[in-house]
């Protein structure tokens, strides 16, 4: 482990650092931790720029737990529409739920109880307590990682066991520290911009992953204007492209569906998919996954057992998705 002094002065650049320089994103304005678990949420695998109308949109229609419990789910599926990743929604409402029917409708402080709501995982149970409630519960994700492996030099694999494990504990470490830090000491620095000195927790937490969006990038990272560049294990050693060490990239995996848009009468045949698969409960044109070789026509008579009476190519759509390259044909 890194020593005390080290740690202190991670956390002294970066709480430095962050008031300064962070983005003024709209859910930083504020203290209320429904909306910031809503932002949480809607940032896991979404771009800031994305997920900002989003959140307005969602705050002003449902400005409440209680309307988020108590909102029809089709009204939320519309809301989340372009977003993606439709189980977060569904847990969103199911966490709203729990709030108001197990805490009183009162959101929990308290980092078990965040962590127990539906959909939170330990790193958004940590933004949360830390953020809202400027608790001393470390943050550990993409932009974490690759911040804290740099720093302290780390080769190991994050996604092993062990590598894993010691990130924790860094992180674990930093906010615990930032957390001892007094009103009397932060008096020379520069005022918080957007909260008060007791913010510290959050601020150190929102240091990290903002200095992993804007400075300490994957690739071409800005170390000469970086904060703790003279504190930068990977930086003194020449070690930053190599880190973090993430292994193997996986293969690409190529996949080919087939949609048919059919029409009769101005009207078009649609199917609500079913619950436990990818995007459950969204509608969408009938479509089949097939191998390479398969014309549209034997995939229709198979899937609607009999033969269409007349087909044509409407569009072709190519998507990425995690380790997937879709195309799909219309
Ligand atoms: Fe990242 Fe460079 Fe800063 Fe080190 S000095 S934390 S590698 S930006």
């Amino acid at each position: 482990m890194p020593n005390l002094q080290k740690i202190n002065a991670i956390v002294a650049s970066l709480l430095d650092w962050f008031p300064r320089n962070a983005r003024d994103l709209p859910w930083r304005r504020t203290h209320d931790p429904y909306a910031i678990h809503v932002s949480e949420i809607m940032l896991q695998q979404t771009a800031v720029k994305t997920v900002i109308p989003f959140w307005e949109r969602w705050l002003r229609e449902l400005p409440t737990i209680d309307a988020a419990a108590n909102a029809n789910p089709d009204r939320l599926h519309k809301l989340w529409e372009g977003l993606g990743y439709y189980t977060r929604v569904r847990n969103l409402q199911k966490a709203a739920q729990v709030i108001v029917g197990k805490h009183g409708g009162k959101f929990p402080e308290n980092f078990d109880d965040v962590l127990a709501l539906p959909g939170v995982g330990r790193y958004t149970a940590g933004a949360i307590c830390s953020i809202a409630f400027n608790r001393p519960t470390p943050i550990l994700d993409g932009n974490v990682i690759r911040v804290l492996t740099r720093i302290f030099g780390i080769a190991g694999n994050p996604k092993e066991k062990k590598t894993n494990a010691r990130l924790w504990k860094l992180a674990e470490e930093l906010v615990f520290h930032a957390s001892r830090i007094t009103h009397h000491e932060t008096k020379s620095r520069t005022r918080m911009r957007t909260k008060g000195e007791e913010d510290c927790c959050s601020h150190l937490n929102q240091s990290l992953m903002e200095l992993g969006a804007l400075v300490c990038t994957p690739r071409n990272p800005q170390c000469s204007i970086c904060p703790v560049k003279k504190l930068c294990v990977a930086f003194k050693e020449s070690r930053v492209a190599k880190l973090p060490n993430l292994g193997p990239r996986e293969k690409a995996t190529v996949r080919r569906f087939v949609a048919f848009v059919c029409e009769r009468d101005g009207k078009f045949l649609v199917r609500q998919r079913p619950a436990g698969v990818v995007n459950a409960h969204l509608w969408e044109f009938p479509n089949f996954e097939a191998g390479e070789r398969l014309d549209a026509k034997t995939i229709f008579q198979s899937q609607f057992g009999f033969a269409a009476p007349e087909i044509a190519p409407l569009v072709t759509v190519k998507h990425s998705i995690t380790r997937y390259r879709i195309t799909l044909e219309a």
